[in-house]
C-alpha cells in the first residue's frame, strides 16, 4: 500500500485528523457531487433549510405582519451581522447586513468622498472585481471629475499611487480570478499614513480568511453573504464601519429603514444611530433568515482553523496537480505559497470552459472565469481531503479520454 503524499490513504489520514470534519453534517450536499464552488455559491445548510421552511410556513404563513415584532424580523439585519462580526475581527455594533455588495460599495464610496472633501480621488486596482470598478465609474460619472476621480493602477503600483490627493483606497483582499492576496494590514497602514481612508471588499475572504478589521484599523469594508458564508443565492451582503467613523459618516442612500425612527413617519430624514443608517428599504426576511441560520455553523469554530484547513486542501490539490504528467497542460495562475492566496486555486488551460463543463457533468462542481481559467474552491466546512483526491482522479480521466471535446461542453451557457 502506498503511503506517499499523493495516495488516497494519505488523504484519508488527513481527514481522520481533521478537527472540522464533523461540520460536514451541517450541510445538505447532493450525492455523488464534489462541490469545489463554495467561493461562488455556498451550499445549503440543514439549519438554513429548516429556518426557511419555518419562516415561510409559520412566521409569514400564520403570524403574518405580527412577525416583525414577534419573531424579531426588524432586528434581523443586526442579528445576522453580529454573527459575522467575530469572523472578521470586529467588536459588536459595527456590522449590518443589507443590500448587495455593489449597492453597499456605492453607499460607502460616496460616504468616504464626503468625509474626505476636498480630496476627490478614488484609488483602486485595475484587476478589481468588475462590480467594484463599475460602481466607482458610475459615481465618477454622476459626480463629475471635480468631485470624484477614479484612478486604477496595477496592484504593485498601489503604494506609489497613494498620496494626499487620494480620498479612499478601494481594494479586494482576494482576487476573484487568481486568488492573489493583499496584505491588508500593511496597505491600510500605508494609506493611513497619507490620510487616506480604506474600503476593503471581503467578498472572497469572509468565512475563510483570518481577518482583524478592528486591530488593523480598517475604516470600512463590505462582504458577500452567499459565498463562504453560505447564506443562499443573492443573500444580503454586509457592511463594516469602524465605530470611530459613526459620528461623521453619512450614507447617500437615505431610506426609511435607515431613519432614526422609521415608524414616526417624519417628512425630514434624520439618520439612524450607528450602522442603522446603512439600511435603506424593508429587509428581505426570507434571505436574511437563511443567512442568519447558515451563520450558526460558524458559532463554535476558530477562523484560524478554517484558514489552516483551506490551505491544507489547496496544497494537497496543487501537489496532486503538479505531480501528474497527464495534468501538465494546466498552468497554476495562483501564488504557489498558500499564505499569499485565498481559498481557491486558478488554473489556466486553452480549453478551460469545456473542461469546466465536462467536470461539472462528472459531478465535480467548479467554475470558469473568462478567458481561460478554471477555479477550484476549497471551502473548509464541508470538504474532505478525499474529495480533493477524487476530484483529481476525475480530472485525469477526463483529460485522458478527452470527453471535454464533446459538443455539448463547448457551448457557452449564460451564467459561467
Ligand atoms: C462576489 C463578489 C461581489 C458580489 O457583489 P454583489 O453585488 O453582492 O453581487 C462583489 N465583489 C467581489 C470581490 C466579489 O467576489
Amino acid at each position: 500500500m502506498s503511503t506517499s503524499s499523493t495516495s488516497l490513504q494519505h488523504a484519508q489520514a488527513l481527514d481522520e485528523a481533521d478537527t472540522l470534519a464533523g461540520k460536514r453534517d451541517d450541510f445538505l450536499l447532493p450525492p455523488d457531487t464534489i462541490y469545489l464552488n463554495g467561493n461562488s455559491l455556498g451550499p445549503l445548510t440543514r439549519r438554513a433549510q429548516q429556518r426557511t421552511l419555518e419562516v415561510v410556513e409559520s412566521q409569514w404563513g400564520e403570524d403574518l405582519i405580527a412577525s416583525w415584532n414577534r419573531h424579531d424580523w426588524i432586528d434581523l439585519p443586526f442579528t445576522a451581522a453580529e454573527k459575522i462580526a467575530p469572523l472578521i475581527g470586529a467588536a459588536p455594533n459595527q456590522v449590518v447586513c443589507c443590500d448587495s455588495v455593489s449597492i453597499n460599495l456605492l453607499k460607502l464610496l460616496a460616504c468616504c468622498l464626503r468625509m474626505q472633501s476636498p480630496r476627490t480621488r478614488v484609488l483602486t486596482q485595475t484587476d478589481n472585481f468588475p462590480t467594484d470598478l463599475y460602481v466607482a465609474q458610475g459615481l465618477e460619472s454622476l459626480l463629475g471629475p471635480a468631485r470624484c476621480e477614479l484612478l486604477a493602477v496595477a496592484p504593485d503600483a498601489l503604494p506609489e499611487a497613494l498620496s494626499e490627493e487620494v480620498a479612499v483606497l478601494l481594494l479586494t483582499e482576494i482576487n476573484f480570478r487568481s486568488a492573489a492576496r493583499f496584505d491588508m494590514e500593511e496597505l491600510t497602514a500605508l494609506a493611513h499614513a497619507q490620510g487616506v481612508l480604506v474600503l476593503w471588499d471581503l467578498s472572497h475572504s469572509a468565512g475563510v480568511m483570518p481577518l482583524e478589521v478592528d486591530a488593523w484599523g480598517i475604516d470600512f469594508a463590505v462582504g458577500c453573504g452567499y459565498k463562504y458564508l453560505n447564506g443562499g443565492p443573492g443573500a444580503p451582503a454586509f457592511i463594516y464601519a469602524n465605530c470611530r467613523h459613526h459620528g461623521t459618516m453619512n450614507s447617500p442612500v437615505q431610506g426609511w429603514m435607515g431613519h432614526r425612527d422609521p415608524f414616526e413617519f417624519d417628512t425630514a430624514y434624520e439618520k439612524g444611530a450607528g450602522m442603522a443608517q446603512f439600511l435603506v428599504g424593508t429587509p428581505p426576511i426570507l434571505s436574511l433568515s437563511a443567512l442568519d441560520a447558515a451563520l450558526d455553523s460558524f458559532a463554535d469554530v476558530a477562523v484560524s482553523d478554517l484558514h489552516a484547513k483551506t490551505m491544507a486542501l489547496g496544497q494537497l490539490f496543487a501537489a496532486l496537480m503538479s505531480q501528474d504528467e497527464e495534468l501538465s497542460e494546466f498552468t497554476l495562475e495562483s501564488n504557489a505559497d498558500a499564505m499569499l492566496r485565498g481559498a481557491h486555486l486558478a488554473y489556466s488551460h486553452p480549453e478551460a470552459y469545456s473542461i469546466c463543463r465536462a467536470l461539472n457533468d462528472a459531478g465535480i462542481v467548479v467554475d470558469f472565469r473568462s478567458p481561460n481559467i478554471v477555479r477550484f474552491g476549497f471551502s473548509p466546512l464541508y470538504l474532505r481531503h478525499v474529495d480533493v483526491w477524487r476530484a483529481i482522479q476525475s480530472l485525469r480521466h477526463l483529460m485522458r479520454e478527452k470527453t471535454y471535446l464533446e459538443d455539448e461542453f463547448t457551448r457557452r451557457l449564460r451564467v459561467t
